[in-house]
């Protein structure tokens, strides 16, 4: 890297190393046998030991079937798995522990709002304001919504250096939008958006508004509360929790009046063979046997995040990017995409115009251990705005090391010097998620 300068990192505001040893997998070996460097966590992150062992400890000792069995075990599955749905509560300050519904994801959240409430709720004309950096998640399912219903979708554009065009956001927040729905933090650009100003203004316009939290859960402190915000949707498996397992909060009022969206069991209070009525909620909107396990897996995941504290997992992963940006921002005909490092969390992803994304993921993988993402991260929208077809996106957390950052540096300056000089191109995979 002798041709890279970077500042100085401030180490106070690194957190111990010492908490890998929490994660058994960042011991395994990737690639050429290289020590693996797990910059992938956008995607999913990695579990740490107490996490683990609390899935583990269900399965060997008190797993069955919640709610229906009155039995020890069905007991036992029940306080555990409603637990968990207080400390997720407790976590992001909602007011009501009936306000909390598991799902199975982000994805589910969105689409369970965008079928009750949208369907009840939208009407030919009517608008959804949602942005250009949305995940597929927080298109498609209004994009089916907006088919079923004749409602209208607008998109706020970018400024740019990858930020909610605000101004745009204001002429597009009319009389006809009856719902915002953004992402707290984008996949892609790592931007964080100014939810309070869109939360204000939009209650202001009269629209509610739905913040899409999957990458700002894991990274940030929420308070649904202090927010005023209506829907919140995030995923278990992007904040060391299990995969199968997220959260819709909605505000009482609305998950009251809003029609159940999958039927089946747990979701009705007394069905008849041609009619049925709904449960109370939460229950309401769990139909089927819910995310028992995973549910509690998050809850252990909540205690040791808020162990650590969001503010210094922030902290931390600010000191990683500020280092990652400032190192990579000096490879010639390296495109950093996104804002700087203060308007966004820890992740960087960029485009290099003559060499695919899937070279860089390739050789950093094979021959440097560095795990990241290539593709268009489902943001397909955003890297038609930018230009490109994929991109290369490494992401942070807290168990990641300034050393680790470096090792990215290296790998990336590497395969540029691989690939560039000579214009050569391997043979192209087909771009994917
Ligand atoms: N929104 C954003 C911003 C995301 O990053 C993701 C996951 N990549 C999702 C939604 C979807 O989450 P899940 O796949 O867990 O449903």
């Amino acid at each position: 890297m002798s041709t890279i300068e970077t500042a100085a990192v401030d180490r106070t505001a690194l957190l111990p190393a010492s908490l890998r040893d929490d994660f058994p997998i960042l011991s395994e070996q990737v690639g050429d046998r290289q020590p693996l460097v797990f910059f992938d966590n956008a995607a999913s992150t990695q579990r740490p030991r107490q996490v683990i062992d609390a899935i583990s400890g269900v399965y060997e000792r008190t797993y069955a079937n919640v709610h229906r069995g009155i039995h020890t075990l069905s007991e036992l599955s029940t306080e555990q798995y409603e637990r968990a749905r207080t400390k997720v509560q407790q976590f992001i300050g909602a007011a009501r522990f009936h306000e909390i519904v598991f799902t199975q994801g982000t994805t589910a959240s969105i689409n369970t709002v965008a079928r009750s409430w949208g369907d009840a709720r939208l009407r030919p004309g009517d608008e959804v304001l949602l942005s250009v950096m949305e995940h597929h998640s927080n298109l498609v399912p209004w994009q089916q919504a907006a088919a079923r219903t004749g409602a209208v979708l607008q998109h706020v554009p970018l400024t740019g250096d990858g930020r909610l065009d605000m101004d745009a956001f204001d002429r597009l927040l009319t009389e006809r939008t009856k719902l915002v729905a953004v992402v707290a933090v984008s996949n892609t650009l790592g931007t964080i958006n100014p939810i309070v100003e869109i939360i204000a203004k939009a209650h202001a316009a009269g629209a509610l508004v739905l913040v899409d939290a999957a990458q700002s859960a894991p990274h940030l402190p929420i308070d649904v509360q202090a927010l005023d915000v209506d829907f919140l949707a995030f995923s278990g498996h992007k904040m060391l929790g299990p995969s199968g397992v997220g959260v819709l909060y909605g505000k009482e009022t609305l998950l009251e009046a809003m029609p159940p969206f999958l039927g089946g069991g747990s979701m009705i209070n007394e069905v008849r063979l041609d009619r049925f009525t709904p449960a109370a909620l939460p229950a309401k909107f769990e139909a089927g046997t819910p995310p028992i396990v995973p549910a509690i897996g998050l809850g252990a995941a909540i205690d040791y995040l808020e162990d650590i504290g969001l503010g210094a997992i922030h902290r931390h992963e600010l000191q990683l990017t500020r280092h990652a940006y400032a190192a990579l921002s000096q490879i010639e005909g390296l495109r950093l995409l996104g804002p700087a490092p203060e308007h966004r969390t820890g992740l960087v992803s960029f485009a290099f115009e003559r060499i695919h994304a899937h070279e860089f993921a390739q050789v950093l993988n094979d021959q440097f251990g560095v795990a990241v993402r290539a593709g268009h991260h489902c943001t397909q929208p955003l890297h038609a705005l930018l230009g490109i077809a994929a991109s290369t996106r490494a992401s942070f957390y807290l168990y990641n090391t300034i050393e680790e950052v470096d090792r990215l540096v290296e790998g990336v300056l590497a395969v540029t010097r691989m690939f560039a000089p000579k214009g050569r191109q391997r043979k192209r995979r087909k771009p994917d998620e």
